[in-house]
């Protein structure tokens, strides 16, 4: 799935500029020109990243950037600060309100994208290439193929993720929240109940085999994958 990029800049030419490079680059591009436009695509799209202009038509770059940072939907979101300023003092304003990283027009493509990737790095939660085998299970997640008692078993991209993020975390009790932090990562307007959803699936395609039971609720808590 690719990930989402929301481009926040009034100036047509360089949206323009931006959303040609992200998506070059092999990323959706979204495109607001103000604050009102950048937060009907963040609650109808669930960016995983936004590049936000520091100069924008009523409310400024920095200030929609500390409402993204005071929202607990959208707080875990990425921001990359698009600025002409060049200034320290900016820099520092421009990081306090909540920005990951900050970023002086004009900046070459190369630039850009080299950011983008340094910034998502930090917040998608990644899990190995390896092979895991536990509990009856084999999960390969290079082939993206699972085992159960030896038979292969249909899984949905979310709960293909899930039993890994388990695999690989064994033993241990995981909130709901937790759970959305690591395996859906920076989509933040998905819903706790979501967790539970598939979890349910989860277990379903591993009822056959009978191994559901590895997937256990922890009352008050949340869940946790345990072979003992
Ligand atoms: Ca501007």
């Amino acid at each position: 799935m690719n990930a989402k990029i929301l481009i926040v800049e009034d100036e047509p030419a360089i949206q323009e500029l931006l959303a040609f490079n992200v998506t070059q680059a092999g990323f959706i591009a979204l495109r607001a020109g103000d604050a009102d436009e950048a937060w009907q695509h963040i609650r109808d799209y669930s960016p995983d990243l936004i590049l936000l202009d520091w100069m924008l038509p009523s409310i400024s770059g920095v200030v929609l950037a500390r409402q993204l940072r005071s929202d607990a939907r959208t707080k875990e979101i990425p921001i990359i600060m698009l600025t002409a300023r060049g200034d320290e003092r900016d820099k520092v304003l421009g990081l306090e309100s909540g920005a990951d990283d900050y970023i002086t027009k004009p900046f070459s493509p190369r630039e850009l994208m080299a950011r983008i990737r340094a910034v998502m790095r930090r917040h998608i939660p990644i899990l190995s290439d390896d092979k895991v085998v536990m509990g009856g299970l084999e999960l390969s997640p290079e082939s993206h193929r699972v085992l159960a008692k030896g038979l292969p078993i249909e899984l949905g991209p979310t709960e293909f993720r899930l039993l890994h993020f388990f695999m690989s975390h064994a033993e241990r009790v995981y909130s709901r929240t937790q759970l959305l932090d690591q395996v859906w990562g920076t989509q933040v307007f998905v819903e706790e109940r979501t967790v539970d959803v598939h979890i349910r699936r989860l277990r379903a395609s591993l009822e056959v085999s009978g191994l559901d039971s590895l997937i256990q609720t922890v009352r008050g808590s949340g869940y946790r994958f345990s072979i003992s």
